[in-house]
């Protein structure tokens, strides 16, 4: 499995649940937050931690925020300094962005000031909850474990073709059980059926097989 690196701004309930798993799933985390009894309650839980306001943007690339694969920005009731970090750290260069929002006004603004993905926890665990009261085994409740996994894959043009011809079972050892093409999705799709860039394909197999696949589509 390739080691991601996350950088996790703001130690609350919710910044401190995503770094320390994220930590635990065996990826890099540096974790900072502007308080010291937050960073000191973590430092055993992530692989760094530092003690400096997210605003500012220098501090941000002092730190090397370019290098990360993700950064969080787990900031919520501040919600001035929420969208100011978000701003430093695509400013600093960061690559993907994920800001937790308080509100919706407070999400339309991040995803206007050049967040990645915004996310709303009390609002998308709500929703979430809502699905599993009706429908209990939805797709993401699937527990699998920790060996094996099932993820959604991006088709690149490393990726392409029939099923047959991918051949992605000896290949890699996944198994496609569905195929989306923009809102149109194939349930178990059949030998013959074609794979274009940008496709999703819905894959299940060991964490490694997952990770193998993942990165050959993401090779150039
Ligand atoms: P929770 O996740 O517990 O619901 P919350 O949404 O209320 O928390 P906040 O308490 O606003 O989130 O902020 C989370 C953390 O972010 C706090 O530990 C706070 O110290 C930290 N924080 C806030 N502003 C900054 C900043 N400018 N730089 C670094 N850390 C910050």
């Amino acid at each position: 499995m390739r080691k991601h690196q996350f950088l996790v701004i703001g130690l609350g309930r919710f910044g401190t649940a995503v770094a320390t798993t994220l930590y635990q799933l065996g990826h890099e985390v540096v974790a900072i937050d502007e308080h010291e009894e937050n960073v000191q309650r973590v430092m055993n839980h992530v692989t760094h931690v530092a003690m400096l306001d997210a605003t500012d943007e220098r501090a941000l690339s002092a730190l090397g925020i370019q290098d990360f694969d993700v950064v969080i920005v787990a900031i919520g009731a501040d919600v001035k300094a929420n969208i100011l970090t978000t701003v430093a750290a695509k400013s600093a260069g960061a690559k993907y962005v994920v800001s937790k929002a308080v509100d919706d006004m407070t999400r339309r603004v991040l995803e206007k000031v050049g967040a990645d993905l915004v996310v709303r926890p009390e609002h998308d665990m709500g929703v979430r909850l809502a699905r599993k009261l009706v429908r209990p085994h939805s797709f993401d409740d699937i527990d699998l474990g920790t060996d094996y996994a099932i993820a959604e894959v991006t088709a690149t043009g490393r990726i392409e073709g029939t099923l047959k011809d991918l051949n992605l079972t000896n290949r890699f050892g996944v198994q496609v059980i569905a195929l989306k093409t923009g809102s149109q999705v194939r349930i178990s799709p059949k030998a013959d059926d074609r794979v274009v860039a940008h496709d999703t394909l819905v894959v299940v197999g060991t964490l490694e097989s997952v990770e193998r696949l993942i990165s050959y589509t993401e090779d150039t």
